[in-house]
């Protein structure tokens, strides 16, 4: 709706009347009776570690029944998980028919992958799994302490402001969901305080964001030695990877707690942060198998997140490898009480990575910009004779040639001291169709 003509040459009241509508429409499809049934149930899993055992064994053995009766590529494999095969994107996107089930009733709604390693997948979904998804929603927020009718802010990929629009206001109104929705495709530094003061002005009481917005804003605040002056309940983030840092940075800056969330819409996985900051599985969601993917520099082990959706009747994955990692955890039980499993950390995309003098892959690039002063956003982009440019937004104020050397050096000490390195200030890093920002681009 927000990219279609009508939208965008609306004047900025008919566009929250429209915006309005169509999340007035989408909101009494999903949040329904069913739905709130299922988010009851979901939400009585969190401490009892046997209803939540039953659940997970219930509906694994009925996923994969239903796949083998109804779908074309598993219909030679036994009831034992383990006998399954791995697949990854590459092998659904070549077979892609293969995994439809016949099943087709009601309505049935298209989504896409966002597709930052390899071709998009898309993948259809009914409107069972949409309820479903929804109730794991409202779970989320239950944790995050955010109630129906809080006032919320929204700072995600929606193009809620086209991307040609220069002047402000860079925000719109959703009445019936209280919610203030922000553009992720304008926060260049002269706006940022605009963002801060209609989301303040708002009233706002919780914030869902991109990772990469909401730390624009709070690394802004930081910059400014300054603190968000509204009260919040809790943040929560998603769609992109938040390093321990920027979490914290966001969490100082906001004054309140951030529930991170992993997930992808192969809906094969779910992984939340809790109030103690711990990240847990959320095995009711899907089955998900952590899969050894060697060690890091310090020595801890890492896992690839294997998983399969039990949400999607219509379009199973079993077994699918996401490629993304996570860093495995020693606790076996967290202060929260809840009693999903923990893990250490999600280290995202493996494709997120650069490539060092001697030809390594380099993959945690967060810690690059540490300590570094002034910086909104940064993006790296190997040019294929590995040279380096870094495309930075900063305060200006702050981010002086001493911060722009430290930002260098750090990155040959990652990299390699005989890599060429350049800073080249933008001020905005150019997003994806999703409104995201890939942290590092190979131009080979
Ligand atoms: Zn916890």
């Amino acid at each position: 709706m927000f990219t279609s003509k009508v939208y965008r040459l609306s004047p900025v009241f008919i566009q929250n009347v429209l915006l309005s509508s169509r999340a007035f429409i989408r909101k009494k499809l999903r949040e329904n009776k069913e739905c709130e049934q299922l988010t009851k149930e979901l939400i009585a899993h969190d401490y009892d570690s046997e209803a939540l055992k039953q659940y997970q064994s219930k509906t694994l053995k009925k996923v994969l029944t239903e796949a083998q009766r109804n779908i074309a590529f598993y219909q030679r494999f036994a009831d034992d998980i383990n006998t399954f095969p791995y697949i990854d994107k590459a092998e659904v996107n070549s077979n892609k028919d293969k995994f439809l089930s016949p099943n087709k009733s009601g309505v049935v709604i298209k989504g896409s992958t966002s597709g930052t390693t390899g071709a998009p997948l898309s993948i259809p979904q009914n409107m069972q799994s949409v309820i479903t998804e929804q109730a794991f929603i409202n779970r989320m927020m239950h944790w995050a302490g955010i109630e129906h009718n809080d006032k919320r802010a929204w700072l995600r990929g929606d193009m809620i402001v086209p991307q040609e629009q220069k002047k402000g206001p860079f925000w719109r109104y959703s009445y019936f969901e209280n919610m203030i929705l922000l553009s992720s495709f304008h926060l260049a530094q002269k706006n940022l305080d605009g963002y801060l003061n209609a989301m303040q002005n708002y009233g706002v009481q919780a914030i869902q964001a991109y990772p990469s917005s909401i730390v624009t804003l709070a690394k802004h605040l930081e910059s400014n030695d300054t603190y968000y002056q509204g009260t919040l309940k809790s943040i929560i983030t998603s769609s992109e990877s938040l390093s321990k840092e920027d979490k914290a940075l966001v969490e100082r800056r906001f004054k309140c707690t951030v529930f991170d969330w992993y997930g992808l819409f192969e809906r094969v996985a779910a992984i939340a942060s809790c109030e103690h900051g711990r990240y847990h599985i959320m095995t009711d969601y899907s089955h998900v198998e952590l899969t050894p993917a060697g060690k890091t520099e310090n020595g801890r082990d890492r896992a690839e997140i294997v998983g399969t959706n039990f949400n999607n009747s219509l379009y199973p994955l079993i077994r699918y490898k996401t490629g993304d990692h996570v860093l495995l955890s020693d606790e076996t039980s967290c202060p929260c009480g809840r009693v999903f499993p923990i893990i250490d950390s999600i280290e995202g995309r493996v494709g997120d990575y650069l490539v060092g003098e001697d030809g390594q892959n380099i993959h945690i690039l967060n810690h690059i910009p540490k300590g570094v002063q002034g910086l909104l956003a940064t993006q790296f982009v190997q040019k294929a004779d590995f040279s380096i440019d870094i495309l930075v937004v900063v305060d200006d104020g702050v981010f002086n040639i001493e911060q722009q050397n430290k930002l260098m050096l750090n990155t040959k000490e990652k990299l390699g001291h005989s890599i060429k390195v350049s800073v080249k200030k933008v001020d905005a890093i150019q997003r994806t169709k999703n409104g995201k920002i890939k942290q590092a681009i190979r131009e080979f």
